[in-house]
């Protein structure tokens, strides 16, 4: 069988439709669109339509789409940036403990620079309890943030009912929502959102940008100051192409949800299945129904998801352990702790994230590969021995060895 791809969360493969929308503006109207002669005006045409793309998949205006660098940039964008901007009414955030590096990182930034940060906690699957919200609400409370769905093990979380409470309250809201922006349903009024995140290449799109929804009279400060590009959010000369790509894969994406949805759904149901019933000692991490449709995220105990790994890539098997930061390092994964998961089950931390190519017989060949692979990673490991099942999956382990 030929390589199989189940890591679409990581990213995804550029659709052949979104590089052919792409390339006129390498090859041709290559100008920049701050030119006056037609070459950049053809280029700033591109992008004007692909800002009208984005902002028809997320139901916004298009000019409360500001383009950026990555998902990564548009996340630092929002906090940073709403941060500066409420210098005098507040210094107050409130996230969550399983929001992406991209989030995370960037509040612990701000806390070194004397803002006052609420980490808020998830239950068992994964969920933040909006009612959490509405109680870590203070009068310095200037914005929360907290994601749409989370990359490593699929949570959707309840963003319309956080948004509504913030706007009651009268404090913005922010949503990463790069892992759901063309995969399920996302609009940004029914949602409640002030500020939304989304990155071109976790929707079929190329890498290297992504976009910022800003509410139409949210003030927010730049980043990345310069010639005033982006209505002076986001100075330097576009990335014409990068961003016509994007247009391009949010209006297919518009297209072909319903399909894309039950198509992953189902795979994914196969594999969350055929796991759990053929891997003993194995658990599904995340919430069993508010999940994303393509995302199988599974602990196998005794044996390190770094091991699995290897062993699919030698069977030409792509996939992911944790979120690809941590794999790498040592270090469990910060969602699969703050879920209650022990150390060591979330060490055998396995996501599989399907998508538009994959089939049922990928499927198939999975769970038939996968499982002598944990027997025999199982009987080579030296923590399997002398375990037994019945601790499975509390939260302490007495005849466990404590960590380090
Ligand atoms: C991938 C990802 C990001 C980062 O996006 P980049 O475009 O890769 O910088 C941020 N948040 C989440 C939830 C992601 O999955």
């Amino acid at each position: 069988m030929k390589s199989i791809y189940f890591d679409h969360a990581a990213t995804t493969p550029p659709r052949p439709e979104v590089v052919a929308a792409m390339l006129p503006y390498y090859h041709e109207s290559w100008g920049s669109p701050s030119s006056f002669h037609s070459s950049g005006q053809t280029a700033r045409e591109g992008m004007e339509r692909a800002r009208e793309q984005v902002a028809a998949l997320l139901g916004s205006l298009p000019e409360e789409i500001v383009f950026t660098g990555s998902g990564t940039e548009a996340d630092n964008q929002a906090l940073v940036g709403i941060s500066l901007a409420n210098q005098k009414k507040g210094d107050h955030i409130i996230t969550a403990t399983i929001e992406h590096h991209a989030v995370l990182h960037t509040a612990k930034f701000l806390e070194s620079h004397g803002l006052k940060l609420t980490y808020l906690p998830v239950d068992a699957t994964g969920l933040v309890d909006p009612d959490d919200v509405r109680k870590a609400i203070t009068e310095r409370t200037i914005l929360v943030s907290i994601m749409h769905a989370n990359n490593e093990i699929g949570t959707i979380q309840p963003i319309g009912e956080i948004g509504a409470i913030c706007r009651e309250r009268d404090v913005l809201f922010h949503t990463d929502a790069v892992q759901t922006v063309g995969h399920v349903p996302v609009n940004v009024r029914e949602l409640n959102t002030d500020l939304l995140s989304l990155s071109a290449h976790k929707l079929y799109g190329p890498k290297g940008v992504g976009a910022l929804f800003v509410r139409k009279g949210v003030r927010i400060a730049p980043l990345i100051h310069g010639g005033g590009h982006e209505r002076g959010r986001r100075s330097s000369t576009e990335n014409v192409p990068g961003i016509v790509g994007l247009g391009e894969a949010a209006r297919l994406a518009a297209q072909d949800m319903e399909w894309e949805m039950r198509h992953s759904a189902k795979l994914r149901d196969s594999l969350i299945e055929g796991l759990l019933a053929r891997v003993p000692n194995s658990l599904l991490a995340g919430h069993p129904t508010q999940r994303l449709p393509n995302n199988t995220s599974v602990c196998v105990r005794y044996i390190e998801g770094e091991s699995m790994l290897l062993n699919l890539d030698f069977e030409g098997i792509a996939v992911s352990s944790g979120s690809a930061c941590t794999s790498g390092s040592l270090e469990a994964s910060h969602v699969l702790l703050a879920i209650g998961l022990p150390h060591d089950a979330a060490h055998g931390s396995l996501r599989i994230s399907v998508g538009r190519g994959n089939t049922p017989a990928e499927v198939d060949h999975f769970l038939n590969v996968f499982p002598p692979i944990v027997e025999k990673l199982r009987e080579m490991s030296p923590i399997s021995a002398g375990q037994s099942a019945d601790d499975w999956p509390g939260a302490d382990h007495p005849h466990h060895p404590p960590e380090h």
